[in-house]
């Protein structure tokens, strides 16, 4: 694989650049007031203030550090939406999650590129075998319709993919690839237009609280009084949270993404190449968390590196590429002449459990989380601002909110997620 263009950090600038919702805000001091304020413009930030607003609070503020929204996580990711996790609550949420995708022009009213083109988990272990059969039997009696495939018909729905030591497979059509940046606009958008206001280029430095409960936010440009704190943070979720003196257990760990061309032009795209999937098919190499799908006339690819520490450093480490083009050219050998054209690595936000925080803090009454989506963050953020909002004024969020709460952790009460990669 030849290493192209290389660029340090080259962010997803298609879709960063044209989608952003006009500027309202200006950069003056702040000094104002709102009902609530959320930290953070990533798609948890977005999605809470829309449903905030779809609930009647439009009395909010939402600060973001960065010149436009989406930049943290959220711009940075694989824009993977699936079904197929080991937890109850984690595939109750995909299921509310997808289904409000699927209808998001409709109902938001932006264009998020939605493609269900299906996830395919490749199985060679005999462990991760075991493991599938048991969430497969999960997800089917929740009404997922997965299929539980040899290695050969996971060869066919993805041309190009070579499944020498794979034993098995698992596939749901209804999983796919969807824009992020898209998502987080349309949600900002309609909750800007509800009347809740979007201050971006302004950092949250200090939370007050006053007789156990938050008054308000200190940011780089002044205060914001307020009643309730809604932690939207992304991989900084702890850092804010300290703010007000609570320890919230989301660490950030780098994970990177490279995008492969083919190294002649159109000759991914001839008919029966069969060189990579003309679909937008996920491919996820369980054992070494290996996954690619079509970007554009590219592949999108990435793995995890096990020994990654903690931190909040996002250059791109090009000689992570060598490890991974090794298991790159194994299951998909058209990216052994490739050429790397982007490259960029974001922050895992991961907790203790790989389980979201979805709820209140005890310790500061009107603090609340919504943080440590553990790398699967944006394919449930439309139920997880759903959630939240729900909570915050008070009403049934409807599905057991358990698995969620801030609590867990104090309780060892955990039931962790299984199928992050
Ligand atoms: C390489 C990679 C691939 C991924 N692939 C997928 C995938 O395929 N599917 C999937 O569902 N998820 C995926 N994820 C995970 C997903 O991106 C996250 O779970 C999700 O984006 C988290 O959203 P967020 O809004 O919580 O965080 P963020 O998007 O990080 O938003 C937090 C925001 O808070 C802002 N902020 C932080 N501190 C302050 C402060 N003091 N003041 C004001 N603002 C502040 C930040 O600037 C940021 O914009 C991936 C992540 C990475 C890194």
């Amino acid at each position: 694989m030849s290493t192209g263009i290389q660029s340090t950090n080259v962010r997803r600038g298609k879709r960063d650049a044209d989608r952003r919702p006009p500027r309202t805000d200006k950069l003056v001091p702040v000094s104002a007031s709102a009902d609530i304020v959320i930290v953070g413009g990533g798609c948890m930030g977005a999605s809470t203030a829309y449903h905030l607003t779809r609930r009647g609070v439009t009395n909010l503020i939402l600060v973001e550090r960065e010149a436009q929204l989406g930049a943290g996580s959220t711009g940075r990711n694989a824009g993977g939406v699936r079904h197929q996790f080991s937890t109850e609550a984690n595939i109750r949420l995909s299921i509310e999650s997808i289904g409000s995708l699927e209808t998001f022009r409709d109902d938001v009213g932006f264009e998020i590129d939605f493609h269900q083109d299906g996830y395919l988990f490749l199985l060679a272990r005999p462990e991760h075998v075991e493991v599938f059969r048991r969430n497969v039997d999960l997800q089917r009696r929740m009404g997922i319709p997965v299929e539980w495939l040899d290695a050969s018909e996971a060869a066919r729905l993805a041309p190009g993919l070579d499944v020498t030591g794979v034993s098995a497979a698992t596939f749901c059509a209804r999983d796919g690839i969807a824009d992020p940046n898209g998502v987080t606009m349309g949600f900002a958008r309609a909750a800007q237009q509800a009347g809740a206001r979007i201050q971006r280029e302004t950092e949250v430095v200090g939370l007050r609280t006053s007789g156990g409960r938050i008054v308000a936010v200190e940011t780089n440009r002044g205060v914001i009084g307020t009643r309730a704190v809604v932690n939207a943070a992304g991989p900084q979720a702890s850092i804010i949270g300290r703010m007000a003196g609570v320890d919230i257990p989301v660490a950030p760990y780098r994970r990177h993404i490279f995008i492969a061309q083919s190294p002649t032009p159109g000759l991914w795209e001839r008919p029966g190449a069969g060189l990579v999937p003309s679909s937008r098919i996920m491919v996820i190499d369980f054992e070494t968390t290996f996954y690619f799908h079509r970007e554009g006339p590219g592949v999108l690819f990435g793995m995890s590196d096990p020994d990654e520490p903690p931190g909040y450093d996002t250059t791109v480490r090009w000689d992570f590429l060598d490890q991974v083009t090794r298991v790159a050219m194994r299951r998909l050998p058209a990216l052994g002449d490739a050429a790397i054209s982007h490259a960029w690595a974001g922050l895992y936000e991961m907790t203790p459990d790989a389980m979201p925080i979805i709820g209140a803090v005890d310790e500061v009454r009107e603090l609340y989380v919504i943080a440590g989506f553990s790398g699967h963050g944006f394919q449930h953020s439309p139920a997880a601002g759903r959630i939240l909002a729900d909570m915050i004024v008070g009403r049934d969020p409807g599905v057991d909110v358990r698995p969620f709460r801030f609590e867990r952790f104090a309780q060892g009460a955990l039931q962790p997620e299984a199928n992050v990669v």
